[in-house]
């Protein structure tokens, strides 16, 4: 299925690109929840996490190679920085062309959610 990152991959809509090659594509997200928050995305579509085939396992393995290289890019590697990749309604997926979110710039909370379950 094609996404709005498809438009960005083939430069049909802007995006602030952070690095580029023929495997894969960081750019700024457009509604950051962090300081720093930029995503890693496959230049093949795939949709979801459960979409990764064995064939993927290279570039999935990349796209966390080239987070920590963005991240190093702006200084914040050592300090540390989160890696997301939600999946479908529950995990919060809007775009549906996998994409690892990388957060950092500030202490990160834990859990990551805001809708805490009640424990009793
Ligand atoms: P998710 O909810 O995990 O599917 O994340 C999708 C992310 O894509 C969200 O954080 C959006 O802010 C981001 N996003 C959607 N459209 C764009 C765009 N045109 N440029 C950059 N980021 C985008």
């Amino acid at each position: 299925m094609t996404t709005i990152f498809t438009k960005i991959i083939e430069k049909q809509i802007p995006a602030d690109i952070l690095f580029e090659d023929e495997r894969v594509l960081a750019f700024k997200d457009i509604s950051p929840q962090a300081p720093i928050h930029f995503l890693v995305i496959p230049k093949k579509e795939i949709a979801t996490t459960n979409d990764i085939s064995a064939e993927d396992e290279a570039v999935v393995g990349y796209m966390h190679r080239i987070a920590a290289k963005v991240a190093k890019d702006f200084g914040v590697d050592q300090q540390g920085y989160r890696t997301v990749m939600n999946c479908n309604a529950d995990g919060g997926q809007t775009v549906y062309h996998i994409h690892l979110h990388v957060l950092a710039g500030k202490p990160l909370g834990w859990p990551p959610y805001t809708d805490r379950l009640k424990v009793e």
